[in-house]
């Protein structure tokens, strides 16, 4: 029977090329699998598979009584509900470590660096796997996109070892170049409904009990929210109500200028206030140097509710 892999619900590039890196390495090292998908792909994972040439895996959100490898998480939150009806085989990660447990023993692989694609990469290495062209274009893809081209405080040397490894593997000459198109492609958001953004890249998480769902959106120049940030504010607060939410935080992420506008709708503002140490002003602050979600925004605020 074959196994499943898949990354979290509301995929990113990670979770999808994850999905498909992993699951083509299974297959070579003599385990079917199978890549599938929690959700629909951003803008720019569906730009890399059409580079590429990889068709997009299926949906699918059932897994009762299946194999399943995971990518890219180990929390409940993010995975889908009926795992604990299915056999998970292995986590491939590099958050920190969620609530998932297993009643069998499991494969775990889960390191601090910049990309779960970054592990992948060390696991084809490990069983001395050639890696195929299209396989390491999304797995640079995933790279770039989580390390922000590197400037993220979570890359480390490891994943500019790998990218530099796979973009010649690829075919990609220029791998800064091919990084500066995904994130163009990623800030094309004209056009786009406000509550498409908002949960293009959103997750909820439970700090000592409560809800707090945390999106981000990266973009080359932030300006390009000018006219809309209005109604994103509006959006969050929406979405506090509909979900039950203590707190909203959205991140406008500028990849150049290397920060982050935080949009902030809260139960008690005073906890987000106190974890990066500033006043919002109306809902808002500028955040310098923040890039990374998982690293600079999710522990002090899980610091400051504890
Ligand atoms: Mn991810
Ligand atoms: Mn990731």
């Amino acid at each position: 029977m074959t196994a499943y892999v898949m990354g979290h619900f509301i995929p990113d590039a990670d979770s999808i090329c994850g999905a498909i890196s992993l699951a083509y390495l299974k297959n070579q090292i003599g385990e079917d699998a199978t890549p599938v998908r929690l959700g629909e792909p951003n803008p720019e994972t569906k730009y890399a598979l059409e580079k590429f040439g990889v068709e997009l895996p299926e949906l699918r959100t059932e897994f009762a009584g299946e194999d399943i490898y995971i990518v890219d998480h180990s929390d409940r939150e993010l995975a889908p509900k009926d795992l604990d009806e299915a056999n998970l085989k292995g986590i491939v990660d590099h958050h920190k470590l969620g609530d998932i447990t297993t009643n069998a023993p499991l494969e775990c692989w889960i390191r601090p660096v910049g990309c779960s694609n970054t592990i992948i990469k060390e696991m084809f290495d490990f069983y001395n796997v050639e890696i195929p062209a299209s396989i390491a274009g999304l797995m640079l893809t995933a790279i770039l996109v989580d390390t922000v081209i590197f400037k993220s405080p979570t890359c480390t040397p490891v994943d500019i070892k790998a990218v530099e490894e796979l973009a010649p593997i690829a075919g990609i000459e220029d791998y800064k170049g091919y990084a500066l198109e995904l994130f163009k492609v990623k800030s094309a958001v004209e056009g786009t409904p406000v509550r498409e953004l908002v949960k293009r890249d959103f997750k909820d998480f439970d700090m000592n009990g409560n809800k707090v769902g945390i999106g981000q959106l990266e973009v080359v120049d932030l300006s390009i929210f000018d006219s809309i940030k209005d109604d994103l504010a509006a959006d969050i607060a929406a979405l506090k109500e509909e979900g039950n939410r203590h707190s909203v935080l959205l991140l406008l992420t500028d990849i150049m200028k290397e920060g982050s506008e935080l949009i902030a709708i809260s139960d008690d503002a005073s906890i987000i206030e106190k974890a990066y140490d500033k006043s919002l002003d109306n809902g808002r602050v500028w955040l310098d140097g923040v890039l990374s979600r998982k690293k600079q925004v999710v522990p002090p605020l899980q610091k400051a509710f504890s």
